[in-house]
């Protein structure tokens, strides 16, 4: 953009200016500016502040001028952890779970995750690429302007790796910046499963020929294992992170969804950026999480979606002191949605989080996650212009309203995304 833009007419500007990862009493600082102003210079953030002392800045004066009309603007969310490369819905099982299976139940029978691998492998690329860039056009839509995209849906090394290059291909045709993780250890293929050592032959795979080729190609920034009962072992997690580290891949996990594994105080060993899921952690696994850097990635769409009613200790997380951030977890088996929104509205109900506390793990929280706090998240001077106007009068409505969209604009590096009809 070689034109200056100058946003005004914001009621609420929640800047969430600190740039760094939030914890405690911290995570619910917004820093509101009321009557707020931000003048953008090439996608990036020139100036934030009050309307009057924005437009007193020299630059100012010859801005384009957009006037939001009295909403609330804030960064746009950093959702970090998406799926967001599957080729269809699983909507029969969606039936069969309201009838009483449980997701375990499903998936031994060739259902849940080995399922989507089956139809995924069956697609064309075309299907691929049409399915994700609609979803990125309704992330978009609800406020959403980075994302995290996890492989594994493909659990071979052809599959996989066409996962990760697609994801490098829609990166450069639409604005939402995607951010890739490798996750070829999601579950045991099927091929596998019939024999002995089956998950520990795929271990192997993983880590000697598909973690080269990811790395070599340069297609992922993060290395992820489903750690859980029916899923890979602490060990073999251990071993496919340590690998992955090895090949420039940070770590991360989904960790403590279905059973206690420890897989939480493994990612905080290995340093990991971020373990997600939490539902059934102890307090010595919230203990090693307060004490660390890696991020507690909550996602109350899962527990919403499976009709469970056994959410993450959110509260127990904040109090202690760790760096809590909330995602969708868009995939088709758990959490088929996009919507930020919905999942902050989630936290605040079901994880008794308060409204300004999961908009914080929304954003600035979400960003760290996935290490581009510095980048993204907050408003502030030299960031990127991302940002989101909500049809509202108090943030506090953004989690209020449920299941409708009130996102009114969506901004990224300082170009109108998304502009409600
Ligand atoms: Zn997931």
């Amino acid at each position: 953009m070689d034109q200056n833009l100058l946003i005004t007419g914001i009621s609420q500007l929640l800047t969430l200016r600190g740039s760094s990862a939030r914890r405690g009493a911290a995570l619910s600082k917004l820093g509101i500016v009321k009557d707020g102003a931000v003048l953008v210079r090439d996608g990036r953030i020139a100036a934030v502040g009050t309307r009057r002392t924005v437009e007193a800045c020299s630059e100012s004066k010859k801005a384009e001028k957009l006037d939001i009309g009295g909403r609330v603007a804030f960064p746009g969310f950093v959702d970090s952890h998406t799926h967001l490369i599957h080729a269809a819905s699983r909507a029969e099982e969606y039936e069969l779970k309201i009838r009483g299976a449980s997701y375990e139940e499903i998936a031994r029978k060739g259902g849940g995750i080995l399922n989507s691998v089956k139809k995924l492998r069956a697609a064309t690329k075309d299907a691929l690429q049409q399915r994700a860039r609609a979803a990125l056009e309704a992330f978009v839509s609800h406020g959403t302007t980075t994302i995290e995209a996890k492989s594994g849906y493909g659990l071979d090394a052809a599959s996989e790796l066409n996962i990760l290059t697609l994801q490098k291909e829609i990166r450069e045709q639409q604005p939402i910046d995607i951010v890739s993780t490798f996750l070829g250890a999601h579950v045991v293929p099927e091929e596998f499963r019939g024999k002995a050592d089956g998950a520990e032959l795929y271990t192997t795979i993983v880590m000697e020929k598909m973690l080269p080729e990811v790395a070599a190609q340069d297609l992922a920034e993060f290395c992820d294992v489903f750690c859980d009962r029916g899923a890979f072992t602490r060990q073999q997690a251990k071993r496919i992170l340590t690998e992955g580290k090895r090949h420039g891949l940070l770590p991360r996990l989904h960790a403590e969804q279905l059973s206690r594994t420890r897989a939480t105080q493994l990612g905080v060993e290995l340093g990991a950026a971020s373990c997600d899921h939490l539902e059934q952690i102890n307090s010595s696994d919230i203990t090693a999480l307060a004490g660390s850097q890696t991020a507690a990635t909550l996602l109350p769409g899962c527990d919403f979606h499976l009709g469970l009613k056994n959410y993450a200790p959110a509260r127990k997380l904040i109090d202690a002191g760790a760096i809590v951030a909330l995602a969708t977890d868009y995939n088709p088996g758990t959490s088929p949605t996009v919507s930020m929104p919905m999942i902050l509205s989630l936290a605040c109900t079901q994880l008794r989080m308060t409204p300004a506390e999961a908009i914080a793990a929304a954003t600035i929280n979400g960003a760290y996650a996935l290490r581009r706090e510095k980048n993204v998240g907050s408003i502030e001077v030299d960031k990127q212009a991302d940002l989101t106007v909500f049809e509202v009068e108090d943030y506090r409505e953004i989690p209020y309203y449920f299941g409708e969209n009130r996102c009114w604009m969506t901004l990224k590096r300082g170009e109108i995304i998304y502009m409600q009809d």
